[in-house]
């Protein structure tokens, strides 16, 4: 194969190549920086009452006085 042929045809789909890789590397990165948004997995709270720390799942939210606050189960059994 001649090379300026070969130059020919990579420089006709060069900008396609650069066009998807762009795209999708915009794909991922709004994929991922959502996902990191979403994903509170981390997020702990500490009881009002004692501090004892634990995930959003395992703690009972109660409103007081207009705003929200976490208790332990063991503490929110005890109100
Ligand atoms: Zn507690």
């Amino acid at each position: 194969m001649d090379i300026t042929a070969f130059l020919d045809r990579f420089f006709a789909i060069a900008p396609w190549v650069l066009f998807a890789a762009i795209v999708l590397s915009v794909y991922f990165a709004s994929r991922g920086s959502r996902g990191g948004v979403r994903v509170p997995i981390a997020q702990t709270f500490s009881c009002t009452q004692c501090g004892h720390r634990g995930k959003r799942e395992h703690m009972v939210p109660i409103s007081r006085e207009g705003s929200i606050v976490w208790y332990c189960p063991r503490c929110a059994a005890r109100l």
